[in-house]
């Protein structure tokens, strides 16, 4: 990649350029993957809303379902179940990386003598 500063090549996984120091903007974009919003795979109570919620802004998903829970019986039940079925619908489910891992093995079950 070229400098958008002094136009000198330099590595693509530069942040900054060695030459004049200019950081790369680059290097923001090859970091973290872009956060999505979406249903959680593994928290999740009925679809995963409130989870993804939770995951998407960094907070306790029990503070979303609370919340959730309040403005739903403040604007009379309804709107709050539609908008969750809403949600449901339009947010995707989480990506496979977020799955937990598999079942762990419990105590292993020796057969009794
Ligand atoms: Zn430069």
């Amino acid at each position: 990649m070229v400098c958008p500063k002094c136009q000198r090549e330099i590595a693509d996984y530069s942040s900054y350029c060695y030459y004049c120091g200019t950081r790369q903007a680059r290097a923001a974009e090859v970091g973290a993957p872009p956060r999505r919003l979406h249903r959680s795979v593994v928290d999740s109570k009925i679809a995963g809303v409130c989870g993804g919620l939770g995951e998407y802004f960094d907070t306790d998903s029990t503070i979303v379902r609370l919340v959730w829970a309040l403005v739903t019986i403040f604007t009379g039940i309804v709107p709050g179940i539609l908008v969750y079925l809403a949600a449901w619908l339009i947010m995707p489910l989480g990506p496979a990386y977020m799955q937990a891992p598999a079942a762990a093995p419990g105590p292993t079950q020796t057969p009794h003598a």
